[in-house]
This record gives structure tokens, sequence and C-alpha cells, in this order.
């Protein structure tokens, strides 16, 4: 199947690390030009040299500061065509903790990143992704937006709103920009290998440690994804093969949802 990325433009908010890296390294092998963003030069630089792609732009943009969010916007007119095929808003990570261990200002912090890494970008770019004729959104979320966890309660509550969010722009947005997300489960990216450095028993392996972590989740696939499998969902529901979808979600997990 043809995706029809070819001389197209696409944007990956969080592209220097996980699901937005791999993200990029498959739209740029679809034949696409890709700007990728994140806070840390370091890691953006890392991307640069492992994409090693000179139809790749990877500038420094936090996507909660809106005066950066313009200036990633606007570099990224002024080395395109002016035009945005494809922003993916992926850039962000999750929160862990209970109701009991949430303070307001943790809640505020996590309502702020879900909400505002989507709506800054979705601003910056809108007049650009207006000018392209197979223009799409794709935003990054969880299946906990509807299926949540206690022990990720303002994580799961954000992720929820983002969805309604999505939902609501693919109407406002049709018929020019289709909105789409994608629901993640569990995948082997940047915050989970944190957590498994930070794990209590250093002597536990990686693929221990993994292996546990699918089990205790009761994953059916019985592993956490790979950043390559969601990449691959976002690269089509972003492509101009995808021209009939708009509004809809599709669950990256592993089997692990228990709602129909
Ligand atoms: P990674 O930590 O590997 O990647 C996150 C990326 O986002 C990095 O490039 C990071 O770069 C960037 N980022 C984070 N905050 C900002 C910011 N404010 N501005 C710009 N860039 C930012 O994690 P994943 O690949 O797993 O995460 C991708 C998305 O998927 C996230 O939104 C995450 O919440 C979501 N997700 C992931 C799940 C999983 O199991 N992996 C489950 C559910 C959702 P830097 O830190 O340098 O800014």
């Amino acid at each position: 199947m043809e995706l029809g990325y070819a001389n197209r433009v696409a944007v990956v908010t969080g592209g220097s690390s996980g699901i937005g890296l791999a993200t990029a390294r498959l739209l740029l092998a679809e034949g696409a030009r890709v700007a990728i963003c994140g806070r840390d030069q370091a890691r953006l630089d890392a991307a640069r040299k492992e994409l090693g792609s000179d139809r790749l732009l990877a500038l420094r943009c936090d996507v909660l500061d809106a005066t950066e969010v313009a200036g990633f916007a606007h570099a990224v007119a002024e080395w395109g065509s002016g035009a945005l095929d494809l922003l993916v808003n992926n850039a962000g990570q999750g929160r862990v903790s209970t109701f009991a261990d949430t303070t307001d200002q943790d809640w505020k912090d996590e309502l702020d990143l879900k909400f505002f890494s989507q709506v800054l970008p979705i601003r910056a770019f809108k007049p650009m992704l207006d000018k392209s004729d197979a223009a799409a959104i794709v935003g990054v979320n969880s299946l906990l937006a509807y299926q949540p966890e206690r022990h990720m309660v303002c994580t799961s509550a954000a992720r929820a709103g983002v969805q309604s969010l999505l939902k609501s722009l693919a109407t406002e947005f049709a018929p020019r920009i289709r909105v789409n997300s994608i629901l993640l489960g569990l995948v082997d990216s940047g915050q989970w290998q944190r957590r498994f450095e930070a794990r209590a028993d250093k002597a536990e392996t990686r693929d221990a440690w993994f292996g546990r972590l699918a089990q205790d989740k009761g994953i059916p696939l019985g592993r956490l994804g790979q950043p390559e499998e969601p990449a691959r969902a976002i690269v089509f529901l972003g492509s101009p093969a995808a021209s009939y979808i708009t509004g809809a979600s599709l669950e990256i997990s592993g089997g692990v949802s228990r709602h129909i």
C-alpha cells in the first residue's frame, strides 16, 4: 500500500526518544521531510545523528512554552514548503500518583502538560495545516483515557479530557484537517527505561523486570510494545492513505483493554 508521504512535511513533537523517534524514522523512510523537537539538546543531537537524514530538522522546543512553539512553527515553515501535512502531538510523559499523594500543583502541572502539549502546537501549526491538501493531526494518547488506573489518577483524568478535545477538533477542523488518536498501553520507551533503572532490586535483569511487568499487567500478547509498533499506527493514521478516517482512536496495547 502506498501511504503517500513523498515530499510531504511532518512534525513530531517529542521526536528525540521512544515512540516519537521511531515515528520520525518511519516517516523519513516513507519519503517525508520531518521536523522533530524536544527540550534536551543532547538528546536531539543524538537523534539527529541516529536518523542521519538531510530531510530532518531537529530543534529545541518545549511544547508548553507558547513562544518556543511559535518559533518552532516559524522555523518549520521557513525550512519546508510553508505547508504542513502531518502534526504528531507526542511529547510528554505520565505521572504516577494516587489521589492521596497528588498535590493541587501536581494536578495543575499534569493538566497543563496533557492539554497544552496538544493545544499549543495545534494553534501554532494550524495555519500551515490549512495550506495542505491532505492535512492530519495524530494525538498520542493513552488507554488510561477509557480505563483509568488509581495509581495514575491525574494522568487518567487528563487523558480522558484529551480524547474529548481531539474528538471535538475532528469535527471543527473537518473537512480540511483529519484528527485521530492512538491509545497506548505499555510501550518500552524512555519512560519505562527510567522506571527500570530506578527499580528496587538492582540485580533484576531488564528481561526479567519487563517480563514481570507484562505479566502483572495481564497483557494478552505477553510483552510490552516496541516504539515501532505505535509508530506504524501513527504513520498510517496520519497518511493520505487514511483519507476517510477522522475522529477515530486506535488502541495499541497488546490487547490489555477490558472494555468492548
Ligand atoms: P520517551 O520519554 O521515550 O519520549 C518522550 C519524548 O517527549 C522525548 O523526546 C522528550 O524529550 C519529549 N518531551 C517531553 N516533554 C516535552 C516537552 N514539554 N516539550 C517537548 N518535548 C518534550 O517516552 P514515550 O516515547 O513513551 O512517550 C511518548 C508519548 O507517549 C508521551 O506523550 C507519553 O506520555 C505517551 N505514552 C507512553 C506510554 C508508554 O508506555 N511508553 C503509555 C501511554 C502514553 P525531552 O525530555 O528532551 O523534552
